[in-house]
Formats: C-alpha cells, sequence, structure tokens
C-alpha cells in the first residue's frame, strides 16, 4: 500500500512571471498549483493527492481581471473568482448567461475563493462554465515560460479530471469573442441539491439571419455527459439553415442526447442522465430562440 504524507514543499508567485520561472524550474517535479484552493485543498485533505510542491498563484494580482472591449470581447484572467464574474457589469450587460451560470455555481462562500480558470481546470466533466464557454467559442490561453497558446474551451478538458495544460504551463486566460449580432444563449444545469454539481447541464447559442426568421449558426455543448464536457456537433447541424420549430427542437434534442455517453453513478443511471440531456437542450434551446429573437 502507497503511504500518503500531507508534508510538501510551498512556492509562492507574485506576478505571472514569477510564476512560469517556478513552473519552468520544477516541471519536473511532482508539483500542483493552488490558486484558490476549493477543489485542491479538498483533494489533498482528503489524501487523493500528494504533490510533493504546492505553486501558489492566489497572490498572482496581475492575472487578477476582467476586461471588455468591443472588438476583443472579454478577458477573464486566471485569479478572477467565480463571484467577481457573476457580479461583473460588463459581463451581465455583455455575457449575461454567464452571470446566471455562476450564481448557481456551489456556494457564495466557495465563489468567493474559487476561481473560474481553477474550476476548468480542475476538469470535473460537469464543471458549470465550461458548456457556456464552449457555445461562446472561448479560447484558454495556456502559457509556460517564453511560451503560449491557445486552447478551443471545448479541447481544454482532454479526460475525466485531465486538461491540455502540460508539465510546466498554466492557464493564463479566458478569451470570449463578441457575440455575433442576432444571437441568443441560454444554460441550465441539473442538480438534485442546489449550488452541487450538475446530474447533466446544456448550453445552447442560436444565432439567427438579418428577419430573425432562419437559424443561421447554432453551438449546443453539454457537461455531465461524457468523461469530459461535450460539444453536440450533429444536434447543431440539425438546427442551420432552418426555421425553428418545437419539432425541429426536439429532433435536434433527441440527437443532442444520442451524441452524451454517461456513466452510471449512485445518483443518477446512465439513461436518466442520456434523457435528462435531451430534455434540457430543448428547454435551454427554445430559451436561446427567445433571446435571438429579442437581440
Ligand atoms: C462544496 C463545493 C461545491 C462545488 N460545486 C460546484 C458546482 O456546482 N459547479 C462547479 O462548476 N464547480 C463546483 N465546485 C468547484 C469549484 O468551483 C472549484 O473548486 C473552484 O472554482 C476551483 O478554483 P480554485 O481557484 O479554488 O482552484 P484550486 O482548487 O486551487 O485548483 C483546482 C485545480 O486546478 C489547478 N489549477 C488552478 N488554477 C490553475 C491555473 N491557472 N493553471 C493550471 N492549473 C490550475 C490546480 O492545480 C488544481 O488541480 C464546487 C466546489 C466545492 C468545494
Amino acid at each position: 500500500m502507497k503511504t500518503i504524507t500531507t508534508d510538501f514543499n510551498y512556492l509562492a508567485a507574485k506576478t505571472a512571471e514569477e510564476a512560469l520561472d517556478l513552473l519552468y524550474e520544477h516541471k519536473d517535479d511532482d508539483y500542483r498549483i493552488i490558486a484558490g484552493g476549493q477543489s485542491l485543498a479538498t483533494a489533498m485533505k482528503h489524501r487523493l493527492i500528494a504533490p510533493e510542491y504546492i505553486l501558489d498563484i492566489k497572490g498572482v494580482s496581475d492575472l487578477d481581471y476582467i476586461r471588455f472591449d468591443e472588438k476583443e470581447g472579454l478577458k477573464i484572467g486566471a485569479l478572477a473568482t467565480h463571484r467577481a464574474v457573476e457580479k461583473s457589469p460588463i459581463v451581465r450587460e455583455k455575457y449575461g448567461v454567464l452571470c446566471e451560470m455562476e450564481e448557481n455555481v456551489a456556494s457564495v462562500e466557495t465563489r468567493n475563493w474559487g476561481t473560474l480558470v481553477g474550476d476548468l481546470c480542475n476538469a470535473d466533466p460537469a464543471v458549470d462554465p465550461a458548456p457556456p464557454l464552449i457555445v461562446l467559442d472561448a479560447k484558454i490561453s495556456v502559457a509556460s515560460k517564453g511560451e503560449e497558446r491557445k486552447v478551443p474551451a471545448e479541447e481544454f478538458a482532454v479526460d475525466f479530471f485531465e486538461t491540455a495544460v502540460q508539465p510546466g504551463e498554466m492557464a493564463t486566460e479566458i478569451r470570449i469573442p463578441p457575440l455575433p449580432p442576432n444571437s441568443g444563449v441560454h444554460f441550465m444545469k441539473y442538480s438534485q441539491i442546489h449550488g452541487d454539481y450538475a446530474l447533466a447541464s446544456a448550453a445552447v447559442l442560436i444565432t439567427l439571419d438579418g428577419s430573425k426568421e432562419q437559424c443561421v449558426n447554432a453551438r449546443i455543448a453539454l457537461g455531465g455527459v461524457g468523461t469530459t464536457p461535450i460539444r453536440a456537433k450533429k444536434a447543431e447541424e440539425i438546427l442551420k439553415g432552418k426555421k425553428i420549430t418545437d419539432e425541429v427542437l426536439a429532433e435536434a434534442a433527441a440527437v443532442a442526447s444520442e451524441e452524451t455517453s454517461p456513466i452510471s453513478g449512485i445518483e443518477a443511471s446512465a439513461e436518466y442522465k442520456k434523457d435528462l440531456a435531451g430534455t434540457l437542450v430543448k428547454r435551454v434551446g427554445k430559451e436561446a430562440l427567445e433571446r435571438a429573437r429579442r437581440a
């Protein structure tokens, strides 16, 4: 049996540059980054992990920001908390779906400490921010000393609790382009307890043509129904180029449900989650359509 010790070496960075230097120095060591500690400290407390080094980035103030400009869209730094996103007036005005999503993430206490980027990096398949970020076509900046790459939100989680971030790298920013005109976005999660992880969740973006009759673009993403959040591309194709009626939406929802591969757990069976995914797509799609008509 492996003995798990609770000793670790603590390192703290005050700037992004310092953090990247430390990551470079320790890239071959057994280390973990800690931001708000909401998931990491829990995993350590339960002795699920016992890293040799902890690299604390909570004090990296140059990555604690939320910025918007009409050309580039929204930028959320790695140290922006859930609560900061939820309460940001510019996020509410331009990407209200993110504030709606944040209102149901965990508790206020967890949202005050936990970062949105940390939630993505923890890579629970039911993580709330992933589906809305996927439909909003967000990209996550991943940096190492002297280098940076951008990972589409739908490729960020690569497996159960595993992301595209490699040793020596950290996620530094989420970038979301401006919403196309005549677009509506909605997100909904279903969980048994308020503020808990979702059994399943869905986000839908619908963009209509100038007459607001025909769907010119659609993006659908689901959480909790696979080893990572997923994009339901076949279902999107059902909506594109059509006037969206209840029947079209029901067809897309049935296809989206087929694109999932949930696993059974104590809280619900795989069949239930598959069904739930379809129901969510139907409801969320209907609201996204209404929002697109009002946009
Ligand atoms: C009781 C409870 C309920 C919760 N309910 C929900 C919920 O309903 N919905 C939901 O979406 N989430 C939920 N969460 C998860 C919560 O949102 C996350 O724990 C939190 O956002 C993680 O952010 P953090 O800054 O605390 O990250 P940490 O806990 O510090 O880190 C989490 C992981 O990400 C890595 N990491 C952090 N930042 C970076 C970075 N910049 N680059 C690379 N790796 C990084 C760490 O190494 C670690 O592996 C819940 C958590 C708790 C404790």
